[in-house]
């Protein structure tokens, strides 16, 4: 193996095996991380990381403040740093972990790579996509699946965001 990207309809990238449940606890902890981070850098302290073939090869973490992006979702800027990587839009072969349950328009993003499997962690009451606000990815209109576990690490994850909305609230900054 090299470090060029894989390029191709027919690269066998795409048959990687996905990260088994057993280690869905240890990923999660890399998309914890990057939630950290952001808490550090004063925005929204959502976290995403993009697995491929045990190896990370994409990560986010919430920018719309210092990118001035509506679109700067963690789980967006992971899966373009992991299609660079892969140097291919499609993201077969990859699971993508995140804190807190995506917005429709990550959950959209997540079907459009089609993404095989998307894991994460907290429920999101106000915009989640998968279960809490809407089933996007169980339409059957698609013709794409994406399976998706919740509840990963959820304490931890609310817990961040819980801590960031009630500094916000008193006035603090992270
Ligand atoms: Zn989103």
């Amino acid at each position: 193996m090299t470090d060029a990207p894989i390029l191709g309809p027919d690269s066998p990238y795409r048959n990687a095996p996905l990260p088994p449940s057993e280690c869905f606890d240890e990923w999660m902890g890399e998309a914890l991380r990057e939630a950290t981070d952001a808490q550090t850098a004063d925005e929204v302290p959502v976290g995403a990381v993009v697995v491929h073939d045990g190896k990370v090869i994409g990560r986010g973490r919430d920018r719309r403040v210092e990118l001035r992006d509506p679109t700067a979702h963690a789980e967006v800027l992971a899966m373009r740093e992991a299609a660079l990587a892969l140097g291919d839009w499609r993201l077969e072969g990859c699971a993508l972990f995140v804190t807190l349950e995506p917005c429709p328009m990550c959950a959209g993003a997540a079907l459009m790579a089609r993404l095989p499997l998307l894991v994460y962690g907290a429920n999101n009451d106000k915009f989640g996509a998968l279960i809490t606000r809407t089933h996007l990815a169980d339409t059957p209109a698609w013709n794409h699946r994406m399976a998706h576990v919740g509840g990963v690490r959820a304490e931890e994850c609310a817990a961040l965001l819980k801590d960031y909305f009630s500094r916000k609230r008193r006035g603090l900054s992270a």
